[in-house]
Formats: C-alpha cells, structure tokens, sequence
C-alpha cells in the first residue's frame, strides 16, 4: 500500500515523501481511513509502531478541510500524552508533516515558563498538543479554550494512568464540546483503560497492531542472573565490548539511575541520566548529546524514557527488571525498531525473579540465560521480604530511597 492510495492531499503526500517514508505502517493503514471518515478510534499500539503520524496526518487533513470552510484560525485539535519529550516529537511531526499546509501546532507542557507557549497560543494556533499539568494550568489562566475542539487526541493512555493523571484527563474531559471526535491509544488494555475509553469515546472502530509479544520476537534478549551487589561490575564488564557504541541502561527508580552513572562516569564511560528530578534542559541535552555519540550509555527510568525517539539503538540493558511486565516490551522496543537488529539484555537478582516469571509469561517466551560470566548469582536465596505489619523505620542514614525491594503496589516511581 502507498500513502497515495489513502486519499492524502497532495501537500501532505509531497511532505511526506521528503521524510523518506516509502509505504505506510500498519498503523497508519487501518487508521488513517477510518480518522478520515471521521469516526471514534481506540487504537491498541505502541511507540515505534508509527502510530503519532496515525493520528497527525488525518488530523492535519480534516482540519484543512474544515478551515477551508470557515477560514477562521481557531483551536480545533488537541493532542494529549503523558511526558514533555512525548509532546515535543509529536509538534515535531505535526511540523514536518504539515509543512506545506498553512496549519500550526503549539506545544505545551510544564517544567518551563510559560511566557513562550502563552504567545504563540496569542497568535492563534490550529492545534495544541500537551502534557495535562499545564495545559489545564493555562485554561484556568484563561490562555486556552476547548469549546471549538473538533478532533481530540489522548495518547499513551495507559501511561497516563500510570502516571496519575487520570483526575486530570477527566477534569479536561469536561471542557470538550460533546460533538467531537475523538481518537484513544493505548499500548495496553487493561479494564481501568477500557473503561476510561469508554468515557472518551462514541462507538469507536477497534484497531490493534504488533501483539505485546511480536516486538519480543525479532529482538535478540538475554538475561545475566547476577546478585544486586555485583550489577554494576557486570554492566562494566559489558561495556568492555567496544561495539556496545550507545547503549541505553533502565533502572527502576530515580535514585538507581543516579547511582549508575557515577558508577559510570567514575569508570571513564561518559554517561547521564534522563528522569522527572531533571530538568527539561538537563534532559534535552543529554538525550542530544546521546543522539550524537557523545555519550555512550543514557540510563533512565521507565517514564522518562517513554517516548524517546532515537534511531538505530542497537542495545537496551534492563539493569533492574520492571514491576509491571509491560513496561519490559516497553523498554526493549527502543531497539530492533523497524526490523533493524537489536539486542535487549537484563539482569536479573534473585528478588528480580517472580518479575522475570512475569514477563516470561507476557512476552510467551522463556529468555535466553547467559551463564559463565564473571558474576554469577550467588546469593540464590534471596527472597522479597514478605510483607510485614508497618513498623516505625530506623533511619539508617545515606540511601534510605534506594531500596530495590519490590513496593507494594506502587507500579512505578515517577520517573
Ligand atoms: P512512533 O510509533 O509514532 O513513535 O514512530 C516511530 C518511528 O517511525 C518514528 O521515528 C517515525 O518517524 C517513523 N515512522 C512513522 N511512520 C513511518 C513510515 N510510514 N515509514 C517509515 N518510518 C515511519
């Protein structure tokens, strides 16, 4: 199939054949007919599978057509997503997409000022794509009004609860006019996300694309048993491969990221960390200076590394495995994108392995276990403390926020 065959206007055909992009994805393919007709979507599919030009470039196309009508500059779409970087790449792709129409996007979200955003939503924008905290901010402030929304976007759905948003997303559900269209994507289905659906969306037509298990399938993954104590030394150890060139390194939480890229960086490996006690600054230039080899490992955290965009990454080391074995397929799709090569290896401790039972059991997979290396687990027996009666904390001083033992049911710090 070509992008021709969907009906595209030539300005968007012509844009689109400048990225380079020969045929659409299989995303694009089921989607962007059924966004043209106008219908409500609940699309199951992940970041890599090309589904943000899924949903911009049939918006660009509707709200062409429809400013053509009234020729009036007004906010008919809007893109929500969990993280800055998230709404950053998909203003990024509105722009490169939409070039040769007359149609512009601006994007908001918090941890910057807001004076930038306030002036160019002054000036009159098509489209607002944004993090929930301030786009909310700014329509209290009165910078912003949903009444005209014509075509309303929630991405990345299931991290937006994750991240606790959902008291957000409802209070702006609230501000959208009742005749709309809206689209919903989700990389997972759970009964909290069919449910939220259900609330945002009008008899949605159902697209799914890449099983959680096919990303898995052309990723080439193995696991390091390796008690806690000794990760760092192995990831070292690792990092002796030259061709290991840019390698990116996940952690649980904020503290554990931190902690690796002294280790790092005290070792002679330039590395940084991407994560929410970064500022936005911080995390761009990092990321940047990870896209131009500057720095050879990015270590981040579950959330911040959402949506990252970075092309040909050849290695993802899980350092400690996620609790939520979802979020496993999450972080090894940052490699092997678009059929290219990759290679995901995690390490797992013993406290690691009813994690590793459950991403075993996701991805219908058993992992390849890499024995023989210099740091094999020994301490077997180590066990996740059954859960106790609270008790007043000993505060024994330094690390008290790195514990590794799993929390409850607290899904994910935030990243
Ligand atoms: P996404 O899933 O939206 O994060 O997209 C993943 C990557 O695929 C991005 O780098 C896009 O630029 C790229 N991409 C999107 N659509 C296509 C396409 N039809 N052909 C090739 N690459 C694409």
């Amino acid at each position: 199939m070509t992008f021709k065959e969907l009906n595209l206007s030539s300005e968007i055909l012509r844009a689109l054949d400048e990225t380079g992009y020969t045929s659409p994805t299989p995303i694009q393919a089921q989607a962007i007919p059924v966004v043209l007709e106008n219908k409500d979507v609940l699309g199951c599919a992940q970041t890599g599978t090309g589904k943000t030009a899924a949903f911009v470039i049939p918006m660009l196309e509707q709200i062409k057509k429809s400013k053509s009508r009234d020729n009036k500059r007004k906010v008919r779409g809007l893109i929500v997503t969990p993280t800055r970087e998230l709404a950053i790449q998909i203003g990024e792709n509105f722009r490169e997409y939409g070039k040769y129409t007359n149609m512009n996007c601006t994007v908001i979200f918090g941890g910057v000022k807001q004076g930038k955003q306030t002036a160019s939503l002054k000036n009159g924008v098509d489209v607002i794509v944004a993090t929930p905290g301030r786009l909310l901010d700014l329509m209290q402030q009165g910078y912003i009004s949903l009444r005209e929304i014509e075509h309303f976007v929630l991405d990345e759905a299931d991290r937006m609860l994750d991240m606790g948003f959902i008291h957000d997303v409802k209070k702006l559900l609230k501000h959208l006019p009742q005749k709309r269209q809206s689209l919903f994507f989700s990389a997972t289905m759970s009964p909290e996300i069919i449910k939220l659906s259900n609330q945002i969306l009008d008899r949605p037509v159902e697209i799914a694309v890449t099983p959680k298990s096919s990303t898995a399938e052309i990723i080439n993954q193995s696991i390091y048993f390796v008690d806690k104590g000794n990760k760092s030394k192995l990831l070292l150890h690792l990092l002796e491969n030259p061709e290991l060139t840019s390698v990116l390194v996940f952690t649980r939480t904020k503290h554990g990221a931190d902690k690796v890229v002294r280790i790092l960086n005290k070792n002679k490996v330039n590395a940084a960390a991407i994560h929410g006690n970064k500022s936005q600054n911080a995390r761009q230039k990092a990321l940047g200076q990870f896209k131009d080899g500057k720095i050879r490992v990015l270590v981040a955290t579950d959330i911040a590394a959402r949506g990252i965009d970075i092309d040909e990454l050849a290695y993802v080391i899980n350092y400690e495995l996620p609790n939520v074995a979802e979020s496993y397929v999450h972080r090894i799709g940052r490699t092997g994108r678009a059929g290219a090569e990759g290679t995901a290896i995690a390490f797992c401790d013993a406290t690691e392995k009813p994690y590793l039972k459950d991403i075993e059991k996701l991805i219908k997979q058993k992992i390849k276990v890499i024995d023989g290396h210099p740091f094999p687990l020994v301490d077997v027996d180590a066990k996740i403390p059954p859960k106790q009666p609270r008790q007043p904390r000993r505060n024994k001083g330094k690390g008290g926020g790195n514990s590794n033992r799993p929390k409850g049911n607290k899904r994910y710090s935030r990243g």
